[in-house]
């Protein structure tokens, strides 16, 4: 042994790094989109524990400009880790839910920055319509910046889907993939490993559809509860009871084990607002919870892509549990 830390995951920064050959950083980017889920289209509450600002809390206010808010977050990142490229990271709500003549605005102005190496867009599955695929299409082989459509998927099982009121189920996820791979573009899958009603068998099956896929990244989360919210109300009443830390770094060990080896890991866990939350990764620091992870399964001596089923067209597999 020489010492040297095996990497228990294909990580998104190592990952970029092969892709673009050097250190890029994603800058959120905050355009004031809104939601089918919250707005009244679908419905009006939105899922059962999204907050009032829909992710924008690590941004910067809308009323300023896509390269207003591009050049303030990169002078501040790149003074800090020394990046030179970045990927304009549309964040809050469902991007794709704006008009198309704003969307496409939008994309024009951040492909104007000359350091920009992509374009990151968040957004629901049922939210991708072929227009706006089209016109990424289009941008992307004429601005040459690669576009990621993170796509909120949170768990394959359309009953846990139905019971957080997602509005949504995972058909939509599969067209919304197949179709922004038709036009060239990438999928990143946001995912939740500890919903309310998910067991660690979900989480299996999770991995095992984002693999047989082949999404290009995912990102997890680990759920956090807001104050006025409909979880939060569950959470102070005592009929939500999140799974230990213990049970959380389980359920990220299984599923990375079971994820393509190919597929690049984002985040295990994210952040949230701390002055509006009620609950949030036990209390202890993503970096804390994200050391945890790692340390066991160097312990297990288990990685990534280890019980994935989709390797080497291996042909019989089934939906089970480690013994
Ligand atoms: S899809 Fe996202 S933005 Fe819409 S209600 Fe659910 S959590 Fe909120």
């Amino acid at each position: 042994m020489d010492g040297t830390r095996v990497p228990r995951y294909n990580s998104y920064g190592a990952y970029l790094k092969r892709v673009f050959g050097e250190k890029v950083y994603k800058l959120p980017v905050n355009v004031g989109a809104t939601c089918p889920n919250r707005d009244g289209t679908l419905a009006c509450g939105g899922c059962l524990y999204c907050g009032e600002d829909g992710g924008a809390f690590e941004g910067l206010p809308a009323t300023m400009s896509v390269s207003e808010q591009l050049a303030r977050n990169k002078e501040y990142i790149g003074r800090r880790y020394g990046a030179r490229k970045f990927i304009a990271y549309f964040q809050t709500f469902s991007n794709t839910y704006l008009p198309l003549p704003r969307f496409v605005a939008c994309m024009e102005e951040a492909c104007l920055d000359p350091d920009l190496a992509g374009l990151a867009i968040a957004t629901r599955p049922d939210c991708v319509r072929d227009d706006y695929l089209r016109f990424l299409a289009e941008l992307s082989a004429r601005r040459g910046v690669g576009v990621e459509l993170e796509l909120g998927l949170q768990t394959v099982n359309y009953r846990t889907l139905a019971a957080v009121r997602r509005g949504h189920g995972l058909a939509e996820f599969i067209d919304a993939v197949l179709r922004a791979r038709e036009h060239g573009l990438t999928v990143c899958a946001h995912l939740i490993l500890n919903l309310p009603g998910d067991e660690r068998l979900d989480v299996v099956e999770t991995a095992r559809v984002v693999s047989a896929l082949r999404v290009a990244a995912v990102k997890l989360h680990a759920l956090y509860v807001l104050k006025d919210t409909p979880l939060g109300a569950d959470y102070l009443a005592g009929r939500f009871i999140p799974v230990s830390a213990e049970e959380y770094i389980e359920r990220v060990i299984l599923f990375l084990e079971h994820l393509h080896p190919d597929i690049a890991v984002q985040r295990l866990l994210g952040r949230a607002p701390a002055a509006r939350t009620l609950f949030c990764n036990w209390g202890l620091s993503w970096r804390r919870i994200h050391e945890r992870i790692v340390a066991e399964m160097e312990a297990r001596d288990t990685c990534q892509g280890r019980r994935c089923d989709y390797l080497n067209g291996k042909a019989l597999t089934h939906l089970s549990l480690p013994a």
